[in-house]
């Protein structure tokens, strides 16, 4: 089963340009001689599939991101972890949410869970508690655990794809992955547990997290990020969740060809059928 992979957004926290900065790659963002792939978004990806669309977070540029990618539907949205970056534009899904015929299903960690119910918490107000008929009307589903408990591995089916729970660590936080088909997405990772690694083997398209050149305690870095594609051996690797300490062009150039640094707008292609699924089989 085919799928489009987009990237929304590309961007570290801050966003790039960062605000108040004047630094090469910050001008570069805005400038129309510059370089667009500098300029990047909070970060989040959407999938297309079997006529559906399934977002991996709503960042706070998700209204901007949806409007430059026409995005006209959304059916489920699996969020990584609670951080403002990749939460903020779940209000946005107002309107996309009165067009389903039933409420968007949203994928969270318990934490995820209470962080949307605080700060959104007019939407998920029962009508007698007095909840605006014009709130989002979303879901909040737990993600599930393994039949012993466990997180890694733990599948979501969803609209004929499987979408697998990959348990990574953010400095201090244990956030959530996910893998679909032959793709795996880690935003936010400062380090892959070990549990983890056996269910990101075989993997066609693997997307990490490449804050800067530098070490950061709760971000990988270019080295680090380098180190893993080439422990893991996806055939392609794409660096996401970027600062405005790496230029696109530059970068690029220093990196193997089969790791480049993803950038708003990137549009990729794979299989995301279930590996196993019936079927699949016969494709191999
Ligand atoms: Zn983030
Ligand atoms: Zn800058
Ligand atoms: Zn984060």
């Amino acid at each position: 089963m085919d799928c489009t992979l987009t990237f929304l957004g590309t961007g570290t926290s801050m966003g790039v340009p960062t605000l108040g900065c004047t630094c090469a790659v910050c001008t570069s963002a805005v400038s129309p001689e510059g370089d667009h792939r500098n300029r990047r978004t909070r970060p989040s990806i959407s999938l297309d599939f079997n006529s559906k669309t399934v977002l991996i977070d709503t960042g706070a540029d998700f209204h901007a991101q949806a409007v430059r990618e026409r995005l006209t539907r959304v059916d489920a949205v699996f969020y990584t972890h609670h951080h403002a970056d990749h939460i903020l534009g779940m209000d946005d899904l107002r309107p996309l949410s009165f067009r389903s015929p039933a409420p968007i299903p949203l994928f969270v960690d318990p934490t995820t869970e209470s962080i949307l119910r605080r700060v959104f918490h007019y939407t998920f107000r029962s009508e007698a508690e007095g909840r605006y008929l014009t709130s989002a009307r979303v879901e909040l589903n737990p993600l599930p655990t393994r039949d012993d408990g466990a997180a890694v591995g733990a599948e979501i089916p969803l609209f004929g794809a499987i979408f697998q729970r990959i348990p990574i660590i953010h400095g201090r936080e244990n956030v959530t992955g996910y893998r679909f088909g032959s793709a795996a997405y880690l935003t936010d990772m400062s380090d892959i547990p070990d549990e983890s690694l056996p269910y990101l083997q075989d993997l066609d398209i693997l997307i990490l997290d490449a804050l800067r050149p530098q070490p950061h305690p709760s971000h990988s870095h270019l080295a680090k990020s380098i180190a893993f594609v080439e422990q893991l051996k996806p055939r392609r690797a794409f660096f996401t969740h970027m600062s405005h300490e790496l230029d696109h062009a530059a970068t690029d150039l220093t990196l193997p060809d089969h790791i480049r640094l993803a950038y708003d707008g990137l549009k990729l292609h794979f299989d995301i059928t279930p590996a196993s699924a019936p079927g699949h089989a016969e494709t191999l």
